[in-house]
């Protein structure tokens, strides 16, 4: 018989995956067997706050991952349904079975340990500069961006222009635009 694997849910927008979300799943991989990542937001993109496509994300996420060595995981896109209330039922019925869940997200842990969830919280990773919005930022002011995030998603912003995206998403829509 399969031996029983203990599975993390780690949730998050990842606009994109940076150094703080890898340091997370590395804590993850130390208590967990197998991770499942819920792209969240599925839906959005080439907005100011979701520049990439669930797609460009699953890229960058499963290149960040295998280059760290973990291979013991699914990236499961997960579209928002705006009913809070059921909105736990709604991701859990898209992922694999999963023991805990990682998230600092306040409304995303309520909504998981109302469900009766078992919600972990991981340590924050040198917030200030390991965090989306200034990854973001960096890009659309043209400033170096490239040290706070992992190599592969280094490459998949440079494959899909995703920089060029940014910059001219902010352009367009200046002033009332923030990043
Ligand atoms: P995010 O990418 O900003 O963060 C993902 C996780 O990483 C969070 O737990 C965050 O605290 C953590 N993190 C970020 N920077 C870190 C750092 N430097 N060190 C350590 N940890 C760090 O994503 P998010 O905004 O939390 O995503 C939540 C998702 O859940 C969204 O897509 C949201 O729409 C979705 N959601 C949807 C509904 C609904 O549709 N009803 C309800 C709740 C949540």
């Amino acid at each position: 018989m399969r031996k029983k694997e203990v599975s993390a849910l780690l949730i998050g927008r990842f606009q994109p995956f940076h150094l703080g979300h890898l340091e997370v799943v590395k804590a993850i991989a130390k208590e967990c067997d197998r991770l499942i990542v819920g792209i969240g937001s599925a839906q959005l993109s080439h907005t100011f706050e979701n520049p990439f496509t669930a797609g460009e994300r699953h890229l960058m996420i499963s290149r960040a991952l295998t280059d760290e060595g973990l291979h013991n995981f699914f990236l499961v896109p997960i579209v928002d349904i705006n009913r809070y209330a059921v909105w736990v039922a709604h991701v859990s019925s898209l992922v694999p079975p999963f023991d805990a869940v990682y998230s600092n997200n306040p409304l995303t842990r309520r909504l998981f340990i109302e469900a009766g969830y078992e919600v972990r919280m991981a340590p924050m990773f040198n917030r200030d500069e390991y965090s989306g919005s200034e990854v973001r930022r960096r890009i659309v002011e043209g400033g170096k961006w490239e040290m706070l995030v992992p190599r592969g998603v280094v490459e998949t912003i440079h494959e899909v222009k995703g920089d060029e995206r940014l910059q001219e998403i902010m352009k367009d829509n200046a002033p009332e635009a923030t990043i």
